[in-house]
């Protein structure tokens, strides 16, 4: 018998493309064992039948133009659009893309059309089957159903978190990443000074560190030829050099000739409720303009590994300047105005990076006059953060009329038919690129902790997002949410990547490989679990005081109780590293769940002390275990976030 073996031969020499060749042959090595040899061999160019190679044809790997012969699908701009195009034989055949990022994302397809799954980032989230080499066949030629398909870092984390995400994220799909603000320091100084969590001890945390964790983000990201998204807010408190790290709020003694540039309310001229990044300026003002966004150009130019940069006014809402001359305009109109400053002046230096601006809060009210002069440079980013996580995209009335603009006494909607009619009121302006910015795993999946109906919402306002009009979905989300299970991250990316992917096929999917032949029974437990805890109640959007509701809650641990036995015999089986984890995160799980449906029942029997005190154990709980659950869940904003609703 001839030896056989795999030769994957990268064409070309883009880093992505070796990369992709190198991670091929790390999995397929551990599929096909060491009885068959895997190598890596670069090649400049196709061969159809190497000469002297008993192999008729190697495993090619590269940008689609390079193989004559294969036909890729058309896509709007082959930088920005990822397609796959992949056909291999018993191992041999081609992996190609219009890109080198989609070279890459078409070898995780290839390698999870036969059999590999990734159900949470890390080591014990891979599940690799053995398989011989006639089991390495797939043929798949699809393009991705949008453009925007990102993770945007939140929450808290340590550089291996990001690590982590970062190289899961094009396993199932995702081809952005996002490192919010200029050194994301106030998400890593959340994690090492272990806020939340006083058993921990902290390590002292500085920006310089922040600033080294964000430099070697950006090489995990360019390793893999991800689209790379920067900043955001803070362009309204660093050009005037006062730092935006964080939220936190602190009191501020400034010079009268930066205090004349803030945004004057209630006739004071001021750092917004001690926070420089929710500070506004006075737009009006020629020289904030100016400022603003010379800013911006420079931080591009000094940064040209920046893909797509994010330019947003202050974060918070109705703290606009009062100032006769801000008050003839509406806060988009200045906007827009500094939009096309900025458009001309990047321009002037040859600078080609695209350029985000923000549908957000005061800014969801249209421009009344300015218009944008090139729509090319910009994305629209439309992020309903006041939106409602009980109903989806599908827009029931499309003719709600927009409020009118009143100066710092706006309200904003919960109902998604509102926010959608915003977005119509911009899009009717505006007809360039364009994604939804959306936070169901920020701080909504914590209501549903059996995170089934957020994974099921995700997976329709995904399906919707085209019929809305817009091409993507950045996921401002705690970055470590795979916790109790990973599919509503798994249905982001795979509902992205094929919109009309159905729920039921992709969680069918995932409960399977995830744990084996009793995934259906977990999978049917998380649901029971989502509906008893009900995450409309949580939402407030029903009476907290409420004999049903407490009924229903009282019911939950005796539904964990009868499935705890199902986890014990799985966690004495499990012979497989990942689907181990799996069951062991739902034991973990198991112990939350009791535990936080004694808080509810309390709360909704109007038992209010009792309710605290049940809390407070539980977050005793999950500070005690956080080490074990850090990986998949992020302690810190879970606190946060009940916390808030609880007290
Ligand atoms: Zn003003």
């Amino acid at each position: 018998m001839a030896d056989i073996r795999i030769v994957i031969r990268p064409l070309g020499d883009h880093p992505t493309i070796h990369f992709a060749a190198e991670e091929l042959a790390r999995y397929l090595g551990r599929m096909l064992g060491e009885g068959v040899p895997v190598v890596v061999q670069a090649a400049a160019q196709y061969e159809p039948a190497a000469q002297g190679n008993p192999a008729p044809e190697d495993l090619w790997l590269g940008i689609g133009t390079a193989i004559p012969q294969v036909r890729v699908p058309a896509v709007d701009d082959p930088a920005l659009d990822d397609c796959i195009a992949l056909d291999v034989r018993a191992g041999r055949g081609y992996i190609v893309g219009p890109n080198p990022r989609s070279v890459l994302l078409g070898v995780y397809r290839f390698l999870a059309e036969v059999g590999c799954r990734w159900v949470r980032p890390g080591a014990d989230g891979e599940f690799i089957p053995r398989r011989g080499v006639e089991g390495l066949s797939a043929r798949v030629c699809e393009r991705a159903s949008y453009r925007h398909r990102g993770i945007c870092i939140e929450g808290a984390v340590s550089a291996e978190n990001v690590a982590e995400i970062i190289d899961w994220a094009p396993k199932v799909g995702f081809n952005a990443y996002f490192t919010q603000f200029r050194e994301a320091y106030t998400f890593f100084e959340r994690w090492y000074t272990h806020r939340n969590n006083p058993t921990l001890q902290p390590e002292p945390f500085g920006v310089e560190r922040a600033r080294e964790y964000v430099v070697r983000a950006v090489q995990e990201i360019k390793r893999r030829d991800l689209i790379y998204h920067a900043v955001g807010h803070g362009w309204t408190c660093e050009p005037l050099g006062i730092s935006g790290l964080s939220w936190e709020s602190r009191e501020y003694d400034l010079p009268e000739d930066v205090k004349q540039y803030l945004a004057e309310v209630n006739g004071v001229r001021a750092i917004w409720q001690g926070v420089p990044l929710n500070t506004n300026l006075c737009y009006s003002n020629p020289e904030v303009r100016r400022l603003i966004v010379q800013n911006i150009a420079d931080h591009a130019q000094e940064h040209a590994d920046i893909d797509v940069l994010h330019f947003w006014l202050a974060d918070g809402a109705n703290n606009q300047c009062e100032c006769e001359a801000c008050r003839k305009r509406i806060p988009s109109d200045f906007y827009v105005q500094m939009l096309n400053e900025l458009d001309e002046m990047l321009a002037q230096r040859g600078l080609k990076t695209r350029i985000v601006f923000l549908i957000y809060v005061d800014l969801l009210w249209p421009p009344e006059v300015e218009r944008l002069q090139h729509a090319e440079r910009f994305i629209l980013m439309f992020a309903p953060i006041t939106r409602t996580y009980s109903k989806d995209f599908s827009v029931q009335n499309a003719e709600v009329s927009l409020p009118p603009y009143q100066r710092n006494q706006l309200q904003f909607p919960s109902n998604v038919d509102e926010n959608v009619a915003f977005l119509r009121g911009w899009q009717r302006l505006f007809n360039g690129d364009s994604f939804d910015f959306d936070y169901h795993l920020m701080w909504d999946h914590y209501q549903d902790p059996g995170q089934m109906a957020t994974a099921r919402l995700l997976s329709r306002d995904i399906a919707l997002l085209r019929a809305i009009g817009l091409n993507g979905f950045m996921s401002c989300q705690v970055q470590r949410a795979f916790f109790p299970s990973g599919l509503p991250m798994v249905v982001l990316g795979r509902t992205l990547w094929d919109a009309q992917l159905p729920f039921e096929e992709i969680a069918a999917d995932y409960f399977r490989s995830a744990y084996g032949v009793d995934g259906a029974r977990c999978q049917g437990y998380l649901a029971q679990l989502s509906e008893l805890f009900d995450p409309p109640y949580l939402r407030g959007e029903e009476p907290q005081v409420s004999e049903q509701a407490a009924e229903r809650f009282a019911r939950i641990p005796e539904v964990v109780r009868a499935f705890q036995p199902l986890i014990e015999r799985n966690l004495a089986a499990a012979s497989d590293a990942c689907r181990a984890a799996s069951w062991r995160y739902l034991q973990l799980h198991a112990d939350l769940c009791i535990r936080f449906a004694g808080v509810l029942e309390a709360r909704a029997r109007g038992e209010k002390e009792r309710s605290l005190d049940r809390w407070q154990e539980l977050v005793g709980m999950v500070q005690r275990q956080e080490m074990a659950l850090q990986p998949v869940f992020d302690v810190f904003e879970f606190i946060e976030t009940i916390g808030r609703k609880i007290s």
